[in-house]
């Protein structure tokens, strides 16, 4: 027919999906939330970065419960999140996307890897005890804004702690001991 709307056919081999995902991540910290959701897409019509993910939020969820696996782990969105927590504020079903999105992150990280800004980041936690350097200069601004100075962060402990969590394994080929 002349007018007929034309519909795109997606195809999905099913054999590829593993079924297996949502349990994955349900067995991490707050993972089983992933089976409250209901697509509601609040989540992602919250979310302040979403026009920089690949896969919105709510079709993260979505398509973790299907059982894309590859797809979600290898989707840039799940390393886009900034942890904002709005998503988790305003689901109705009270899904805490963002410990979702760090349990499939935890199971990329174990799997595959993660981006070098991450592993900057970690490799700055291992070496100075935060991400930033805090110098006089940093103090002196924030007793001009009323803000105590801080300390020198406790660098052994963290390192003890990396070491017993396998940390230090993500930043080996970075040149950390
Ligand atoms: Fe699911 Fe909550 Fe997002 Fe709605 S807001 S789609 S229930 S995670």
């Amino acid at each position: 027919m002349e007018n007929e709307e034309k519909t795109e056919k997606v195809c999905i081999e099913t054999a590829q999906l593993d079924p297996n995902f949502k349990f994955e991540i349900a067995a991490n910290p707050d993972g089983e939330q992933i089976f409250y959701c209901y697509q509601c897409g609040t989540c992602s019509a919250t979310c302040p970065v979403q026009d920089a993910f690949d896969i919105l939020p709510h079709q993260i969820i979505q398509k973790s419960l299907l059982g894309f696996r590859e797809e979600v782990l290898n989707s840039k969105a799940i390393w886009i999140c900034s942890t904002c927590f709005g998503c988790t504020e305003r689901c109705p079903q009270r899904v805490n996307l963002s410990s979702v999105l760090f349990a499939i992150k935890n199971i990329a990280t174990r799997e595959k890897d993660m981006p070098d800004a991450f592993k900057t980041l970690i490799k700055n936690i291992f070496e100075m005890g935060r991400i930033d350097e805090i110098s006089d200069f940093e103090n002196e601004d924030r007793e001009d804004l009323g803000l105590p100075t801080l300390d020198e962060a406790d660098v052994q402990g963290i390192r003890r702690l990396f070491k017993k969590t396998k940390m230090t394994d993500l930043i080996e080929e970075e040149g950390a001991d």
